[in-house]
């Protein structure tokens, strides 16, 4: 069922605590830990604490909390202290998405070029 945790799903067991992450910021419905593959100095992902496939499904299924993980971006932008910083959905395998629990990255603390590649 949409929204469920997932067995099979490494973001879920994240959630769950299964699996380490580095937490830097967590609310009832979200959590936000650093990427184990950082793309700039600051580089953290957003996720909702339920599992949707991707953006596109928890935009549908449930936009408040898809709001839930956009303000979350702010506070850790504030928090991290980034002037400037990308927000990022990968949405689909030809968009470079690889783990199939929606998240958001958030990227800064150097120049980030425009348009990405
Ligand atoms: P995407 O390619 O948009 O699906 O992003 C998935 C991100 O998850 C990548 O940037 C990975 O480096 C990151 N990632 C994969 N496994 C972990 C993990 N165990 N802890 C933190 N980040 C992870
Ligand atoms: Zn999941």
């Amino acid at each position: 069922m949409a929204g469920e945790p997932q067995d099979d799903c490494l973001f879920c067991k994240i959630v769950s605590g299964t699996i380490p992450a580095t937490i830097v910021r967590e609310t009832g419905t979200t959590v936000a830990f650093r990427d184990i593959n950082p793309q700039a100095p600051t580089h953290v992902l957003v996720i909702p604490k339920a599992h949707y496939q991707d953006a596109a499904a928890l935009a549908a299924a449930a936009p408040e909390l898809a709001a839930d993980v956009l303000r979350e971006t702010r506070e850790v932008a504030q928090e991290e202290k980034l002037e400037s910083y990308r927000t990022v959905f990968n949405t689909g395998a030809g968009a470079g998405q690889t783990v199939w629990h929606a998240h958001a990255h958030v990227l800064g603390g150097r120049g980030l070029h425009w348009p990405p590649g």
